[in-house]
């Protein structure tokens, strides 16, 4: 999500929905500790669970929701935020929850990587 949508495909710089949907999201997973090392704490949840959500969304967004936006820590973000696909279910899911339309969003056909 976010730089690795190709624009033909989805622009996610547009929307940023997956990193302010649920505070539960932006967790951990299988990151090694070199990995979340590589995080500024800033970002990192006081229960070092995942990223820090603050006021409705991942501290390490940047911009504006639904217009332009960023990742912070695009080559460190958690393994979670790699997967996440225009028009995969998570991300409907998070577009519907804020109000975006879902319309638009490619088909999504199993792609799971960046
Ligand atoms: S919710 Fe979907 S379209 Fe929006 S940034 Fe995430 S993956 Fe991209
Ligand atoms: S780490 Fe980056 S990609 Fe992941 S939820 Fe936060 S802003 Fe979004």
């Amino acid at each position: 999500m976010l730089e690795t949508s190709p624009p033909d495909i989805f622009d996610c710089q547009t929307c940023g929905a997956c990193c302010a949907y649920s505070a539960d999201w932006p967790r951990f997973s299988l990151e090694t500790d070199e990995e979340i090392a590589r995080i500024p704490e800033k970002f990192i949840a006081a229960d070092e669970s995942g990223m820090r959500f603050e006021a409705g969304r991942c501290l390490a967004l940047t911009g504006e929701l639904g217009k332009h936006v960023g990742c912070g820590v695009y080559a460190d973000r958690p393994h979670v935020c790699r997967t996440c696909m225009p028009g995969d279910p998570e991300c409907r899911i998070a577009r519907q929850a804020l109000g975006m339309p879902v319309d638009d969003l490619p088909d999504f056909e199993g792609m799971n990587e960046e």
